[in-house]
């Protein structure tokens, strides 16, 4: 059975990105390398600006309505995590559900997570 078209991209909450054409004017050479690579221009063009603005444009849905916490930058939109931050006391990424943020007991710094203290030290 024969699939028409590539299935819609969707966001975090499974709604269709939206999409709009857009015309670029490229050197003929560089056109001409990209189909030799069979490179999909329209996947190239978002690839390329998404990593350009990383931090400002969710690469779900492309909002730039972005938020972070302690433990990680958000889209406010779609809910995706862009990335999860480190840990200021010992650097380790945050990795739910197994490198959470923490606090110690003994209140000695404010923000650490599972890898620096230990779970009896935690408040
Ligand atoms: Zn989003
Ligand atoms: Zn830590």
């Amino acid at each position: 059975m024969a699939s028409v078209g590539r299935p819609p991209e969707l966001d975090s909450n499974g709604d269709i990105v939206v999409k709009s054409l857009v015309n670029v004017t490229i050197p003929t050479k560089l056109a001409n390398f990209l189909k030799e690579k069979g490179i999909n221009r329209s996947r190239l063009f978002t690839d390329v600006v998404s990593k350009m603005f990383e931090e400002e444009l969710c690469p779900k849905c492309y909002s730039t309505k972005i938020a972070e916490n302690i433990l990680r930058v958000h889209c406010r939109e779609c809910e995706a995590t862009i990335k999860f931050k480190n840990c200021e006391n010992c650097k380790s990424k945050y990795q739910p559900p197994f490198n959470m943020f923490a606090q110690p007991k003994d209140k000695s710094f404010e923000k650490g997570c599972y890898d620096c203290i230990p779970d009896e030290d935690r408040q």
